[in-house]
């Protein structure tokens, strides 16, 4: 058995402790914050390859993520749904490699869209059925499986991972610290932010969610949990800004209206922000410089749960059997 401490209790940080405990390793979690107040607990947590490149082992993840999530979505404690909902095609060259992950899809052309979906635009699209992960539910699910597997959290601010290897004394540790673990690793620097705002309307029935990501008035989708509704969003590429914009979600609310007419005067319940954790490429793999095994798994853009399972099994097969 190895001693593995892990750094971050996002949705990755969660997920990779999950594997390495199951694999039978003795797990430490070291965190400044819990994932429903880190930018997992933003998300819309629909399963979608969003803001990452479709390399191999990006497709690889996501199909490994998607195959877990519909185990999960057998149990409805877990948070996770399978749910129904089209993916809006404005463009002829929309990249659908993602699709080969999914095995109940349908191509849409025009005629086939509901008529106020599209209007004027001649947009095709894909249906199919993906996971959904009720994040107020899903994060609080996940974090107690991680403890009844005997995995141990602490909170706290890590600054300097020697110090970390150090004090703790593990026999790897893995870096899991979303938009920060750049900073913490300081061998990267290809890490940038993906500002996202969203806002949770009340919920009046809906079931299927819809993205619009070339609305050429902004990235658009809606959402559908339990019970309320994910209206966003935005794609803010290098904005650091953690504020809630007041006109940005007047303008979401307008496009997700446009596009779910239900939604209009639906009461506002939550509004969020999150800085996507975004990178030329998702990093998952060994870093060098330490005197012990250290690992990264960070960089996952608009698609941290959609690769959460698939990336952690990647980790533990790295750290290999205890
Ligand atoms: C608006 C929005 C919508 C999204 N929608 C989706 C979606 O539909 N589907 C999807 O798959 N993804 C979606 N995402 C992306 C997804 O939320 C992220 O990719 C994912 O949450 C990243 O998870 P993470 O665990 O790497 O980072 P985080 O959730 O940010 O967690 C980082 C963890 O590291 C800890 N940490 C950081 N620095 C330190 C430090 N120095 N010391 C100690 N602890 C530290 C934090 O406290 C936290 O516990 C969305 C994101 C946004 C903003």
């Amino acid at each position: 058995m190895a001693r593995v401490t892990v750094v971050g209790a996002g949705v990755i940080g969660l997920s990779i402790a999950h594997e390495l405990a199951v694999a039978g390793h003795r797990v430490q979690i070291l965190a400044a914050q819990d994932a429903l107040s880190s930018v997992s607990g933003v998300a819309a947590a629909i399963w979608f390859p969003h803001g990452v490149a479709h390399t191999a082992p990006v497709l690889d993840s996501a199909q490994v993520t998607l195959q877990r999530f519909q185990e999960l979505a057998g149990r409805p404690d877990t948070g996770v749904r399978m749910r129904q909902g089209t993916v809006l095609m404005r463009r002829a060259d929309t990249d659908t490699s993602w699709t080969r992950a999914v095995p109940h899809h349908e191509r849409l052309d025009a005629t086939q869209l509901p008529a106020h979906l599209v209007p004027g635009t001649g947009a095709t699209g894909v249906a199919c059925t993906v996971p959904v992960a009720l994040t107020d539910v899903y994060l609080p699910w996940l974090h107690a499986e991680v403890l009844a597997l005997g995995v141990t959290m602490r909170t706290t601010e890590v600054r300097d991972l020697r110090e970390v290897l150090a004090q703790e004394n593990p026999d790897a540790l893995v870096v899991a610290a979303g938009m920060r673990s750049a900073a913490l690793l300081a061998d990267d620097d290809e890490t940038y932010p993906v500002r996202g705002q969203i806002v949770r309307l009340a919920n009046p029935g809906l079931t299927e969610w819809v993205t619009d990501n070339d609305n050429p008035q902004g990235l658009t989708y809606v959402v559908p949990r339990d019970h309320d509704v994910v209206c966003g969003g935005t794609g803010e590429v290098g904005s650091w800004n953690e504020q809630v914009d007041p006109e940005v979600e007047q303008a979401i609310l307008r496009r997700a209206c446009a596009l779910v007419p239900a939604l209009a005067g639906q009461p506002v319940l939550s509004r969020a922000v999150g800085l996507r954790p975004a990178r030329s490429s998702v990093r998952v793999g060994a870093v060098e410089g330490y005197d012990r095994p250290v690992f990264a798994c960070y960089g996952h853009g608009g698609a941290g749960f959609t690769l959460s399972w698939g990336d952690a099994a990647r980790i533990a097969a790295l750290i290999g059997p205890a």
